[in-house]
């Protein structure tokens, strides 16, 4: 159990290209398009594919219910491990005997509880929202509960202690089931079950306060619905329509309308909007917002390393890089400051060019000049530099991604890739398959697609996919996979349980008759995630907590991660694209120009991960608990920015050094990242080196993508990450594809 504290349902996007140029597509009018997303695979059914072996989950929970359900499952699970305690004693403890029960609990409790926690992010309905947070805390305190008890870990650690006899009792352990139990184990000695008496409980305190301070961060986060007023001349350079888009205010805002810091009016705001003083700030008002959130990120800071320093470590980085691929600081620090070294002068030569056509501009429209580059200055003249150098026009890029026709596209090369065969499920099936008839509570909104996946010969089911496409008020406003049941092997040991994903999105909605035309950004933000959920889809490990996506925190990116390399090539551009009013693929000029624009700006790019990895390593490893305390968060994100990136700041115009409070919306370091960011880029070594070695020269091979499939997405994290990409990749993983992708050989 003591992993189950630790699972976290939503795997949060990185967008590597987040400040490439990106424009809002404009909306055309003159052609019908169907009100609702429609798929048509190029596979046959053979069979009434839309009513699967196993029932999709209803959503159909209420305030009311959670409030009973919540701790219903607690009491559960907390009768469980009370009969096993009972029933068995450390002396007579196996695996079949101790974790027989405890799996079995687990398995049903997730198939539960991530859809109890999920209407968080997604209900339209701000009580059940707030009635399922709750519940997350009911839940996660609950785990840490069952994570701590002693009775359970000595079981447990009787079962670890006789794995390392081959003649014991568990000798006939299959590697799985050994893997399982020497992960559980260290997680509970995590869990603090080596302290005695008021250490113990001063420890379980501050994690409990802990999960406090993070579900309030996120409700803060997620609810954040401030805006900055502009008037319509100030937006000058966003598009006409998107501006008439906007909110419009009224008494004292009268004439102005309301951009938001979600990242369909931000990006494109940031990247377009003429005048350098609004841009600036936009900026500041976006990276100084849910300023509540501070405070709760400190103290989460200060908790962690009293908790990690009550277990013996140097501090929470310590802890927290244990289970991971990359071990331990010792790897990390150098990891990300090698890569800054040979990064920066990459990044201040982006900066040099793009100063030098701000100077220009500046002088052309007789705007003051005084040398520096800004922060707020660097997707303004990275799009015009992607504009007239690379001559890609990003507008008419999106007109070729038409979202239902893009989609489409991009299930059908998962399908053919890795054999599986996608099935729309409509209202009249959804209604087909709910237990009262009504489709409606099939999904947990009506803008929400849902498919049946099955095997690409149709010769078994493979679960269920949502896509729920489009912004509204309360819900998530990135892009995440959400996993919202765990594929396992049922406890007859011959059936499976088919794993359920969902896609979070907030693409712009179709306007009327108008399409929804997506960016390329979008479209490789969408291909990342959708890999996501084919991770999650494809696991085939015995148990829940070790399927899909449940891998090492850094490697679990590295098979999105790779997939975005399909976005950038000929093949599937031209597969992929279709002009929304004439169907035309993308012209080879156009394609060309935009595949140039993969590494533009790759060093300043870089250097804002490497950044946001450093001020995490930073504020995770405090010499003392002292040093823990006296950190001043705010300081340090915005150092960190500016001394990684040698991009100017506020900071440079005689504001405070700690101007920004960036780190009040990094979710990231709240929940599931801390101590883990570096991971994106760790994962990037290993996603490169797949690529390059298997798909790079024949991406769209079957029997690749099929080996792929089985090798590594479907061993999940059942085994060690090095092994799994030792067997695909028939040697041990380097860094050499990773450092030629950059151009550091
Ligand atoms: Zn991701």
């Amino acid at each position: 159990m003591a992993s189950l504290g630790q699972l976290s349902l939503a795997l949060l996007l990185f967008t590597p290209t987040a400040f490439a140029a990106v424009a809002k597509p404009p909306t055309p009018a003159g052609q019908d398009y169907a009100p609702r997303f429609v798929y048509k695979s190029k596979r046959q059914a053979t069979a009434d594919l839309t009513r699967p072996p196993q029932s999709p989950p209803v959503f159909n929970d209420t305030v009311d219910s959670l409030k009973m359900d919540a701790p219903g499952l607690c009491n559960q699970t907390k009768a469980v491990l009370d009969k096993l305690a009972a029933s068995v004693s450390p002396l007579n403890a196996t695996f079949a005997n101790t974790y027989g029960p405890i799996l079995e609990d687990e398995h049903d409790v997730l198939t539960k509880m991530y859809i109890q926690q999920f209407y968080a992010s997604v209900s339209a309905d701000s009580a059940l929202r707030d009635a399922s947070s709750e519940a997350a805390s009911i839940q996660s305190n609950c785990a840490l509960e069952s994570g701590t008890r002693d009775d359970i870990f000595k079981l447990v650690e009787s079962v670890y202690n006789s794995l390392n006899t081959t003649q014991g009792i568990n000798g006939t352990i299959d590697a799985q089931d050994r893997y399982l139990v020497d992960k559980d184990y260290k997680g509970y000695l995590r869990n603090g079950l080596a302290l005695e008496g008021s250490q113990r409980e001063q420890f379980k305190a501050a994690r409990s306060r802990i999960t406090t301070l993070q579900l309030q961060f996120d409700q803060n986060y997620s609810g954040d619905t401030s805006v900055i007023w502009l008037s319509p001349a100030e937006l000058e350079g966003l598009p006409e329509d998107h501006i008439n888009s906007l909110a419009k205010g009224t008494g004292e805002n009268e004439g102005k309308v309301a951009l938001t810091f979600k990242a369909p009016d931000v990006t494109p705001a940031l990247a377009l909007v003429k005048n350098p003083d609004v841009r600036r700030r936009i900026y500041i008002a976006r990276d100084t917002r849910v300023l509540q959130n501070v405070p709760l990120m400190k103290e989460a800071i200060v908790k962690r390393d009293e908790a990690a320093r009550m277990l013996g470590y140097e501090h929470h980085a310590a802890l927290n890089l244990e289970n991971k691929m990359a071990h331990d600081v010792a790897t990390v620090q150098p990891f990300l400051e090698g890569l800054r070294d040979r990064l920066y002068d990459r990044g201040q030569e982006e900066i040099a060019g793009m100063n030098e056509l701000k100077k220009k501009d500046h002088e052309a429209r007789n705007l003051t000049y005084d040398g520096n580059f800004y922060y707020w200055d660097r997707d303004y003249y990275n799009n015009i530099i992607v504009e007239t150098e690379y001559a890609v026009d990003q507008v008419k890029v999106s007109e070729y991604f038409p979202l239902d026709r893009t989609i489409t596209a991009m299930l059908q090369i998962f399908e053919s890739l890795f054999s599986m065969h996608f099935v729309q499920l409509s209202t009249a099936d959804l209604a087909a398959l709910s237990p009262s008839g009504n489709a409606e509570e099939m999904t947990w909104h009506e803008d929400v697609i849902a498919f049946a996946v099955w095997e690409g010969d149709n010769s078994g089911f493979v679960g269920y996919l949502y896509m729920d496409l489009y912004p509204r008020d309360g819900k998530y406003s990135h892009f995440a996979e959400f996993t919202l049941q765990p594929g396992f092997q049922k406890s007859d040991g011959k059936s499976r349980h088919y794993p359920v994903a969902a896609l979070v999105c907030n693409f712009p909605k179709p306007q009327g008759s108008n399409p929804a035309l997506m960016t390329h950004d979008d479209v490789v933000t969408f291909f990342h995630e959708l890999g996501h959920g084919i991770h999650e889809l494809s696991g085939r490990t015995k148990w829940a907590r070790l399927s899909g996506t449940s891998t090492a925190r850094d490697f679990v990116e590295a098979p999105s991660q790779m997939l975005e390399n399909w976005m950038w090539t000929n093949l599937t551009l031209s597969q992929l694209s279709s002009h929304y009013k004439t169907n035309e693929s993308m012209p080879t000029e156009l394609m060309d120009a935009l595949i140039s624009t993969k590494h533009v700006m790759e060093g300043l790019l870089t250097l804002r991960q490497i950044a946001f990895g450093l001020f995490d390593m930073k504020i995770h490893t405090p010499a003392s608990h002292e040093e823990a305390e006296a950190l001043d968060m705010s300081l340090e994100y915005s150092r960190s920015m500016r001394n990684t990136t040698g991009l100017k700041g506020p900071e440079d115009q005689g504001e405070p050094e700690n101007w920004s409070s960036g780190e009040a919306t990094f979710g990231h370091l709240m929940g599931g990242y801390d101590a883990g960011y570096y991971g994106y880029l760790w994962s990037q070594v290993y996603s490169t080196d797949m690529f390059y070695t298997a798909f790079k020269t024949d991406p769209m091979n079957p029997a690749t993508g099929n080996k792929y499939r089985h090798m590594v997405l479907e061993k999940g994290g059942s085994q060690d990450e090095f092994q799994t990409l030792e067997e695909f990749l028939g040697r041990p993983p380097n860094s050499e594809a990773f450092y030629k992708e950059l151009g550091l050989e």
